[in-house]
């Protein structure tokens, strides 16, 4: 199976039920829904859809939210106006402008924050200004290079502080939408610090979600303060478009690198997103470049590759979706296994002992988990085989769908005995074919199932010797 997994944007081109059919035939293993983008109403039918199609075909996928954050914008603008090297503009805290040479920027706690000598980015870096002039009440600039903007374009303004919360009231509104229709994961744009996460997870969990939580980086802050971000993470996706605003666009490859090494050691899951197969948006095929950006995410270990425009907009998705899926798999041939990693605690201690019996007798990775944690732990070994994960919530098993290598084993009832828990473990996946009767497996699993944080156990089952042991068992307790 592939190991690397596939997250799809879903928009305009791809949020039929015809095409998520055939995107989840195909093989997606998580949908991502831009909240920037679309109604609710939209994202519901999306969902629902999503979820019909998922049990047709037998095939987990999970539900990404992506939470809009505190995207920058400029207000409305009578028409178009073309910007000239030289020119001088300002930029006012309005929601509209008719004047000349102004632009509105109805951000004014933003604006106030904007200082001489900072860079204004609008539209994605299209067109770039330098201030020359700051009060709280106009900024004046010269333009650095040409372009045209419009109204509502994306400002990016690298290192000017943004003393807003990490959620927008839309994203708070999205957000209790998320719980409602049971989204597996929740994305938070513009992530600055660990205190960004911590407050979000306050509202996510009055709101009652059970979501795992990702981190975009995409601004200089968040990837200087990765270290403290990731401890209270479940994953993190660099989003390489607004990153490549933020920073300069010739490190956010270095930093890719850099942040999927981190994610790797701590456990977390990554995503690499943007402009993977961009050409694809217009075009069949997608360029050598593209493939090569596709081959070397997937060697950096990451988790997952992203397409966004490529199916949100694009007129190829499933082409693009084909072309991932045979970039990866390609890659996988030759893909250096078993990562030799430290460890950190006792989960990573039992997951690395479990990762080499794996190794050294060619055994099947199995994992019993209630929070999804020990299946990551296991998964970041890079293990040859599939992690078969099993748990009593369904849930979870969705969830970890996104992780490398992890494929859902079986739900399993809750037990407090572990002879039984081993049992049920080998029950379900001889059912469910994930296990076969000449299989040796490697379990993992805790001695308080259903508490998280209490993996101590890994065991090695010859599944000739268990099940011949099982079959005496009846025959011996006749006896007695
Ligand atoms: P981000 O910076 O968070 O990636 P984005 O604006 O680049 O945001 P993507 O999710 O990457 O958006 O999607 C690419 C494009 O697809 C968007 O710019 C938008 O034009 C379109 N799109 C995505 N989702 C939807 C949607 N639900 N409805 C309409 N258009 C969408
Ligand atoms: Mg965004
Ligand atoms: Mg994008």
């Amino acid at each position: 199976m592939r190991k690397t997994k596939i997250v799809v944007t879903i928009g305009p081109s791809s949020s039929s039920p015809e095409i998520l059919d055939r995107f989840i035939e195909r093989g997606i293993d998580c949908a991502r829904l831009n909240f920037s983008h679309g109604t609710l109403d939209e994202h519901a039918e999306v969902i629902a859809n999503i979820r019909r199609l998922s049990k047709k075909h037998g095939r987990p996928v999970a539900i990404l939210q992506d939470l809009g954050g505190i995207k920058l914008r400029l207000g409305r603008l009578e028409e178009p106006v073309l910007l000239n090297h030289g020119d001088n503009v300002s930029l006012v805290p309005e929601n509209s402008t008719q004047e000349a040479g102004v632009l509105p920027f109805p951000q004014p706690g933003v604006l106030r924050n904007i200082e001489p000598g900072h860079n204004i980015f609008i539209a994605d870096g299209t067109v770039r200004l330098h201030v020359t002039a700051a009060s709280p009440s106009r900024v004046e600039a010269t333009v650095l290079s040409s372009g045209v903007v419009s109204s509502f374009k994306g400002v990016n303004l690298p290192g000017v502080p943004i003393d807003e919360p990490v959620l927008t009231e839309q994203d708070k509104i999205a957000l209790q939408f998320g719980v409602e229709h049971g989204v597996d994961w929740v994305a938070l744009s513009f992530v600055r610090s660990a205190e960004d996460i911590l407050y979000a997870r306050e509202h996510l969990n009055a709101a009652g979600s059970k979501a795992l939580v990702m981190a975009k980086l995409e601004r200089g802050e968040g990837v200087d303060n990765i270290d403290s971000i990731l401890p209270e993470v479940d994953g993190i996706m660099v989003a390489r478009g607004d990153l490549g605003v933020e920073i300069p666009m010739e490190r956010v490859t270095i930093v890719q690198k850099q942040l999927v090494a981190k994610s790797n050691e701590a456990g977390k899951l990554s995503v690499i997103a943007t402009q993977m197969l961009w050409s694809m948006v217009v075009a069949p095929a997608p360029t050598r470049a593209e493939i090569s950006d596709v081959t070397n995410a997937v060697l950096d270990r990451c988790d997952a590759v992203m397409l966004s425009d490529e199916t949100a907009m694009g007129q190829y998705p499933l082409e693009a979706l084909n072309m991932f899926d045979a970039t990866i798999r390609e890659t996988e041939k030759i893909y250096p296994y078993f990562s030799d990693l430290g460890s950190g605690d006792r989960t990573q201690a039992i997951t690395s002992a479990a990762a080499r019996l794996v190794r050294s007798l060619g055994a099947k990775p199995v994992v019993v988990t209630s929070t999804g944690r020990a299946a990551f732990e296991l998964s970041r070994f890079r293990p040859d085989q599939d992690v078969l994960a099993f748990s009593h919530d369904s849930a979870v098993l969705q969830k970890l769908c996104l992780g490398w290598g992890i494929r859902p084993g079986g739900v399993i009832p809750p037990q407090q005995d572990m002879a039984k828990l081993v049992g049920s473990v080998i029950k379900s996946g001889l059912e469910g074919g994930v296990i076969s009767e000449t299989d040796v497996v490697t379990i993992v699993h805790g001695f308080l199932p259903g508490v998280s944080g209490t993996t101590n156990a890994v065991q090695v089952l010859d599944m000739r010797e268990y099940l011949s042991q099982v079959s005496a068992e009846p025959a011996a307790a006749a006896k007695n």
